[in-house]
């Protein structure tokens, strides 16, 4: 599959009528966006865009979508997170951190960490690759049986969090992360996103103690994959405009260097439904990057924040 990268035009095409945004978001997308937002980069085999022909998600589009989207309404506003199964692995993310990052990221939603539940007997498990997968499925289901359990007046979505792998279909090895968008589910596993996990066995990954440098990683990646997938939830589908939260990603080299930031495209769509204050978000989250190490991602939202002003 070949990918093309979009033109100038056909991005400004994908943007539409930004006469009637705040001044700052007209600047956050449209001044000295060279210098801060790289181009795609061209595609090798493995790559998501080799694999998968994305066409691009323009602002119209975006608008035009009537289901599959979260928009926060009266008291529904509250984003659950739901960990499900053991997170006492000294590689699991510290969720109440990466909880802090939505927060920022989701404005104007409530994001609410929930108390730990263990797997239940009527999820669908197997044994591959010497470990135990659940079914996404299965996820989707307790999360949809269990939603008069939590406050059915404030949730807008529901989301769980695994540190057990996952897989959505039996032809299938693993799935980082899948979504059921039309009842506002979605199940997220962590533990593929450690960087030793295709480099040792279970047991020497419990054994070998976290170096600051696989923290970082650690948590950058864990953080990108919650934003990007409640992305989806709020009706972003993949972008081909720039290099940007929102790319579809197939392996560690392209979750590497996907951005914690959401390109000019994929920033109005999420703009459009949540009417933030652009400048206090990339602030505050400039500060949080900083509060736990993710030093380019600080100095990315510092440099755009001193072009908006
Ligand atoms: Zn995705
Ligand atoms: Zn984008």
């Amino acid at each position: 599959m070949s990918f093309t990268a979009p033109s100038n035009e056909q991005i400004a095409e994908a943007l539409g009528d930004l006469s009637k945004l705040p001044n700052t978001m007209k600047m956050a997308v449209t001044n000295r966006i060279e210098e801060s937002f790289e181009p795609v980069p061209q595609p090798d085999g493995g790559d998501w865009l080799a694999q998968h022909n994305e066409k691009g998600q323009t602002m119209e589009s975006f608008r035009k979508m009537s289901s599959s989207k979260a928009i926060p309404h009266g008291t529904h506003k509250t984003i659950y997170i739901q960990p499900v199964g053991s997170f006492d692995h000294p590689r699991a993310p510290p969720l109440d951190v990466i909880v802090e990052f939505a927060k920022i990221f989701f404005s104007g939603c409530v994001v609410e960490l929930l108390p730990t539940v263990d797997f239940t007997k009527d999820m669908r498990k197997r044994e591959f690759d010497g470990r135990t997968q659940y079914l996404t499925g299965g996820l989707h289901d307790y999360l949809v049986r269990t939603r008069s359990q939590r406050d059915t007046r404030r949730e807008l979505l529901c989301v769980a969090v695994t540190m057990a792998d996952i897989y959505p279909q039996e032809d299938w090895n693993f799935v980082y992360g899948e979504a059921r968008t039309k009842e506002g589910v979605g199940v997220y596993s962590f533990v593929r996103l450690g960087p030793l996990f295709y480099r040792a066995t279970s047991e020497e990954i419990l054994q070998t103690p976290l170096t600051e440098e696989h923290r970082v990683i650690m948590l950058q990646r864990c953080i990108d994959t919650l934003l990007h997938e409640i992305g989806h939830l709020f009706g972003l589908e993949h972008c081909i405009y720039y290099a940007c939260l929102m790319n579809g990603t197939n392996n560690e080299k392209e979750m590497d260097r996907q951005p914690s930031h959401l390109c000019p495209v994929c920033l109005c769509k999420l703009h459009s439904t949540l009417q933030f204050d652009v400048e206090h978000l990339y602030e505050t989250f400039a500060n949080l990057c900083d509060k736990y190490g993710l030093e380019t991602e600080c100095s990315w939202y510092q440099k755009r924040l001193a072009y908006i002003h």
